[in-house]
């Protein structure tokens, strides 16, 4: 559609936010729609701006601005019905339908950001003459209709049906574009708006208003798609809705032929009849909704979602079919994710059904290593005598391998960098660190692996003892239900740059909770949101899987504001169930690189209704380094704004007093390493100690986490830490899991 007032659109090349505007898409319903670029997913986008011209303009500020007081009022009317409906959208999948990803304020206006579909509008599709026959009118309809059904049940009505809303993607699939006409005012008429209904394809109700009396509906898209259908049989436009209400009050003749009179190709009579159905003037003579319809259509129309193909192949269809439910249902749906994973799986794997290799340049070693695995009954073990042969049995096993006894000495290709080697594959072993060396090496060992995303569980001593190795193992298998298990052989995923912007778009990115408990109370004060990736297959991935992945190639802020996203939502949900929680969010320092973060975590808490107090931001103490003050910024921005920020895995790190003392943060958060079987440690019990005597010190907020134990727990209330986290209380958990747990917990208070 061609623009005709250049002036009001905003300009090639202007950016909102991180979005930057490409070329106009279109004019049409309550805005115009632009082409832009998303510069964090790196990927197109459209972007629909609420611009209803009868109300507004834009000033040479690019603000939008009412013309007056009275329609000022309209104006944040409409703005408000757009925004809601983009968050509501936002929430709804279906492949036929264009994704909603994100709505927020800008330029005193509202922006909703959709997929970009390439392909071509069905006008063009037609042009082409690609459509000659019943059965592939048929096969572009059915999948429209079963989303268009989809939609209304969510309670929307998209009110612009129309040829060049229907885009046909390259692989044949039709998707309906363009949502975010917002509703019609009651007095919409008076206002001029009629100007902008499609003509051809608007049903008189949307003309009249509701102010006449007749209501939109259902009914309306229908009489939309009917008129797209009419299109497709007659190759011509049907007589617009004004005409014939013009000439039907005359009692003159309906100007609309019916369809089988100007039917081009061989169709079937239920075809024809069906849309001369969809066409009806009146309201009363149309089907209600598209279930009402379907039994006029030939038998041969296959109402159903398009098969896409998302991340890594298709899903299949009961993953399909979970993807449309919209919004409302996310706290269920989540559920049923929750419902098909093993759980307590703690008691379903025996240590002994571990599979080990151990590594070691010392043949002996190996062989007393495997004896000793053989005592504890667990059957399969393997050997390795370098990094090098660890990596090729790795891959000839394709992971099937649970943990690693790494001995750290070796010639050739030491420990470290065999660690280093391991995080560069999709495979993730636990690890066991082996070692002569002393105490300090192994913890900066352990430190290294688990800054470069591996997990270990623990060191122990040359000669290796059954007991001592029995319990670093036993932790492996305590700790799988907090990692969810990588897809086994014949299974491996690998991420690709693709697959993980797929994944990211389409809702891989899961949330789970794992709960804070106020010492003092007793009660749950909020939770830390870790997460989860989603495969096609079903599986999880734990964040050591992939946070080290989106780090590296530079996605983890997108990361962290998809989570941000989701998490936000269900913080809003629990608020308006009446359960006001924080929420912890773990944010890597790149984050704050980014001056609009800010502004961007107060555009989520806006839309989702939550307070910034409500939100925590977790830091981990290691990624505090000198040039802290690049950051310093927008830290104190967020702090500005009532954010808590946290220092996570305190005492891994490095920072000074000194440097603690400059920064705006209120909370630490101590490393688990100091926690965890703190009774037995003498070391970490006075690393929790000190840490504990200097937050108080600096008056910050302590929380330990790893608590697993009442002992745990025993020591960090004796010490005087504030709040606790842990497999003591709960392990993380899906957020409809986390509630009831909650209530239960509650419960027992
Ligand atoms: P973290 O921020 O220190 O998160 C706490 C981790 O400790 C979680 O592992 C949790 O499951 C585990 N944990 C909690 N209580 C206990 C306990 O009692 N015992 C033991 N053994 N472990 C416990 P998870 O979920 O695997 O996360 C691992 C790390 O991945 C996180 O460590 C965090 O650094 C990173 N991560 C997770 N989600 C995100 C994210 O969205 N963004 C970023 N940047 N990093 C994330
Ligand atoms: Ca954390
Ligand atoms: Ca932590």
């Amino acid at each position: 559609m061609r623009i005709k007032s250049p002036t009001t659109i905003l300009p090639q090349s202007q950016k909102l936010l991180w979005y930057v505007i490409e070329s106009v898409l279109g004019e049409g319903g309550f805005g115009i729609t632009y082409a832009g670029f998303d510069t964090n997913l790196q990927r197109r986008v459209a972007i629909k701006e609420f611009f209803p011209r009868q109300w507004c303009a834009r000033d040479t500020l690019l603000q939008v601005v009412p013309h007056s007081e009275t329609t000022k009022d309209l104006f944040v009317w409409g703005l408000r019905r757009f925004l809601q409906e983009a968050r509501t959208l936002a929430h709804f999948y279906h492949p036929n339908i264009v994704q909603v990803r994100t709505a927020f304020e800008h330029n005193g206006t509202a922006y909703m950001v959709m997929d970009l579909e390439e392909g071509v509008t069905l006008e063009d599709y037609c042009a082409a003459g690609d459509h000659r026959d019943e059965q592939s009118i048929l096969d572009l309809i059915g999948p429209l209709l079963h989303g268009i059904a989809k939609v209304h049940e969510a309670g929307f009505i998209h009110r612009d049906v129309k040829l060049n809303n229907i885009i046909v993607r390259e692989d044949g699939t039709p998707v309906l574009v363009d949502f975010g006409s917002a509703r019609q005012a009651p007095d919409a008429g008076a206002h001029g708006l009629t100007a902008l209904v499609s003509r051809g394809f608007a049903p008189f109700e949307q003309y009249a208003g509701d102010g006449e009396g007749l209501a939109q509906g259902p009914w309306s898209d229908i009489y939309g798609l009917a008129a797209v259908l009419y299109i497709l049989v007659t190759g011509r436009i049907p007589a617009d809705a004004l005409t014939r209400s013009a000439r039907l009050t005359q009692g003159a003749m309906d100007p609309l032929m019916s369809t089988s009179e100007h039917a081009r190709i061989d169709c079937s009579r239920e075809l024809l009849a069906a849309i001369d159905r969809g066409l009806a003037f009146s309201i009363e003579d149309r089907p209600a909704t598209v279930d009402a319809w379907l039994p006029h259509f030939p038998s041969r129309l296959n109402v159903a979602p398009s098969e896409r193909v998302l991340v890594h192949g298709d899903e299949d269809s009961s993953r399909q079919r979970e993807r449309m439910d919209p919004g409302p249902e996310r706290l269920s749906s989540a559920a049923t994710l929750t419902d098909a994973e093993p759980t307590g799986l703690a008691d379903a794997i025996p240590m002994e059904g571990l599979r080990v290799l151990v590594v070691d340049d010392e043949a002996y070693i190996r062989t007393l290593a495997q004896r000793v695995l053989d005592r504890l009954g667990i059957g399969e073990h393997h050997g390795a005598d370098g990094g090098a042969t660890a990596l090729e049995t790795l891959t000839a096993m394709q992971g099937e391998i649970d943990v690693v006894l790494l001995d750290l000495k070796m010639p050739g290709m030491d420990g470290i960098e065999f660690l280093h080697a391991l995080a560069e594959t999709p495979y993730r072993p636990d690890i066991v660190l082996l070692s002569g060396v002393e105490q300090n090496l192994l913890r900066a060992a352990e430190e290294f692996a688990r800054s470069n995303g591996l997990s270990v569980l623990g060191g122990t001593r040359k000669p290796i003892r059954p007991d001592d190795l029995r319990r670093v193992l036993v932790k492996y298998v305590r700790t799988q239900p907090a990692q969810p298990a990588m897809p086994r052989a014949g299974n491996v995923y690998e991420l690709t740059e693709e697959c993980f912007d797929e994944g990211l778009s389409t809702g891989a990115l899961v949330p789970y909770y794992q709960p804070k408990v106020v010492l003092a109370t007793g009660r749950v004060s909020g939770v830390e949101a870790l997460s989860r990736w989603r495969l096609p297959d079903g599986s999880l991935l734990s964040p050591d899987a992939f946070i080290p992945f989106a780090e590296r190639t530079g996605r983890i802020h997108a990361l962290t504001l998809a989570l941000m996203r989701s998490v936000f939502a269900d913080c809003g949900d629990w608020l308006s169930n009446g359960i006001p929680l924080e929420v912890a969010v773990n944010v890597a320092p790149v984050s704050f690189n980014d001056p609009h973060f800010p502004e961007l975590i107060d555009d989520y808490a806006a839309m989702e209704g939550i307070a910034s107090s409500q939100i925590i931001i977790e830091v981990t103490e290691r990624t505090i380094t000198d040039d802290v003050v690049a950051m310093l910024g927008v830290l104190m921005r967020l702090r500005l704004r009532g954010i808590t920020l946290s220092i996570d895995d305190f005492g891994t790190g490095y920072s000074s007093l000194k440097q603690l003392h400059k920064m705006p943060f209120t909370e630490i958060k101590i490393d688990r390493a100091f926690v965890c079987g703190a009774a037995d440690d003498e070391r970490a019990r006075s690393i929790l100690k000190s840490s504990i005597e200097l937050a108080k010190r600096l008056d910050l907020n302590t929380i330990a986490e790893g608590v697993e134990t009442s002992a745990d727990l025993d020591i960090v209330r004796a010490l005087g830490c504030d709040m606790v986290q842990g497999f003591y209380y709960a392990k993380p958990m899906p957020g409809a899991e986390f509630l009831r747990w909650l209530a239960d917990h509650e419960a027992g208070q």
